[in-house]
């Protein structure tokens, strides 16, 4: 097998993946602010993280996969403040809301979702080392900037040149969001302001509350270490936050971050990126009350190369709702098949198309050929149909089912139609019932789809059954 290789926004190059640990990955992925649902432009992003995550165990790595969850900062607390209720009451909403979403979507969980409320006393340990270094500075007001000229790589991920910058030029800023080509002296923590309300810390480092950017270096480290593999976002992250959390970082430890910065590119609406604040946005919600199919949306958003910007349109879930309709007339077609004996070689099929997949998708994830790889797949099979037998119909099944370990979306055209609700709701109870660890209701929940003709199978990816 070729080796893996990855384009990486540091180097700007595609770079054979090394790892820090033989045979293990750790994973960084900018989450959710929890302000508001997410809309399809951030879906895309974690859906891309999740083909990532996905291949990357697909071809034998340990990986840990930790995505943050902002619950504080200024949108956050400017959207509590709004609706008049305590911050954690307002991003609960929303945090249970992305949980929904990811699983509709079927996003295989992180290994660790750190959300930046909890994780104060990291980002003030940093903060109080950066002050010691001196290369954190306290103004008037309490508030605790990082200095960018004294962190001589600053620019390195965005190609920024901060010796461009004339003296007093820089400046200061306090958001958490500011313009794209301004670079700053950013706020590492802020003091407390009465628009703040009952939202603030009083730390060793003062009353108030951390950047957006700090709460990213204290929760990577903290998960996996001063230094690891990948770090992703969307290429919006790529300045001012990810410029800045490797600042802070390395300004910290000593080290780099992360060795391999990957970004995918925008959802966009008419050639312009997917906003909320252009309000030219979908939520997982509007598509699913107009009534696509949740799996019809993820291949949307995962058969576009991720570098490749992506323009959204209705259309695009219908051609790739009829991709999935064509995919389950396959399935429904091979196990008709009546012959008992198969007249061709199915393996040599099978394996030249799997290398064919996994090739692709090595090189940089090429999503593309790697899925013309796989209905070449269907279309040599289904040319040769009279040619089958029955002992073909779990291999070239178990080879869709192999390809969706990665892609993700193809597991409900193997379900029976008929299959009723109240089986799919005792999945659910029983998901639901291990985890609140009830593991005798599980049980009894299992043993009564026994009885139905249902099988369970508990894998890596969750729960699936089969008719016995
Ligand atoms: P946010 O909640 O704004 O921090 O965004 C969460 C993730 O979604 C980040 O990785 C962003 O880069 C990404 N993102 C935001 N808008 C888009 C878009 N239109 N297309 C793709 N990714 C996006
Ligand atoms: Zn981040």
């Amino acid at each position: 097998m070729r080796e893996l290789v990855i384009y990486n926004t540091l180097t700007k190059k595609k770079e054979i993946f090394k790892t820090i640990n033989p045979g293990k990955v750790g994973i960084y992925t900018c989450g959710p602010t929890v302000y508001n649902f997410v809309h399809i432009g951030n879906l895309r992003t974690f859906i891309f993280e999740d083909l990532f995550v996905r291949f990357l165990r697909y071809i034998g790595y340990d990986v840990t996969h930790v995505m943050n969850i902002t619950d504080v900062d200024d949108k956050t607390i400017r959207g509590s403040k709004n609706e008049n209720i305590k911050l954690s009451d307002y991003t609960y909403k929303y945090k249970k809301a992305f949980f929904e979403d990811i699983e509709t979507l079927n996003i295989v969980k992180a290994n660790y979702y750190p959300e930046a409320t909890k994780h104060i006393k990291e980002m003030v340990n940093i903060i109080k080392t950066l002050l010691e270094k001196g290369i954190a500075y306290k103004t008037e007001d309490g508030s605790i900037y990082f200095s960018i000229s004294k962190f001589k790589e600053y620019g390195k991920l965005s190609g920024f040149n901060p010796d461009e910058l004339k003296d007093g030029a820089s400046g200061r800023v306090k958001l958490d969001e500011y313009s794209k080509d301004q670079p700053v002296d950013f706020v590492l923590w802020k003091s407390y302001n009465e628009d703040d309300g009952d939202v603030f810390w009083e730390t060793e480092v003062g009353k108030g509350r951390p950047g957006w950017h700090i709460e990213c270096s204290a929760m990577s480290m903290k998960y996996l270490g001063d230094t690891f593999d990948i770090h992703c976002g969307g290429i919006d992250n790529i300045f001012p936050h990810h410029e800045n959390e490797i600042a802070q970082s390395k300004a910290y430890s000593g080290k780099d971050l992360a060795n391999y910065w990957v970004h995918s590119a925008f959802l966009n609406v008419n050639n312009e990126k997917m906003a909320k604040s252009k309000g030219n946005f979908y939520t997982l919600r509007d598509l699913l009350d107009k009534g696509y199919h949740p799996m019809a949306i993820r291949y949307s958003l995962i058969s576009t190369h991720y570098r490749q910007p992506l323009n959204f349109s209705e259309e695009l879930i219908k051609q790739s709702q009829s991709t999935l309709n064509r995919i389950k007339e396959f399935i429904v077609r091979i196990k008709s098949i009546k012959k008992d004996k198969t007249e061709i070689n199915v393996d040599d099929i099978i394996i030249k198309s799997k290398n064919a997949f996994v090739e692709n998708l090595l090189d940089d994830l090429n999503i593309s050929p790697a899925l013309a790889a796989f209905f070449e797949f269907i279309r040599k099979i289904n040319s040769k149909y009279d040619d089958l037998g029955k002992d073909s119909i779990e291999k070239i099944l178990g080879f869709i089912k192999e390809v969706d370990k990665v892609i993700g979306c193809f597991d409900h055209l193997f379900k029976d139609e008929n299959l009723d609700k109240e089986i799919e709701q005792l999945i659910k109870e029983r998901e639901e019932a291990r985890r609140n660890k009830d593991f005798k209701k599980a049980d009894e929940i299992r043993n009564k789809l026994l009885s139905k003709g249902i099988i369970l199978k508990d894998t890596k990816e969750g729960t699936i059954w089969e008719k016995i």
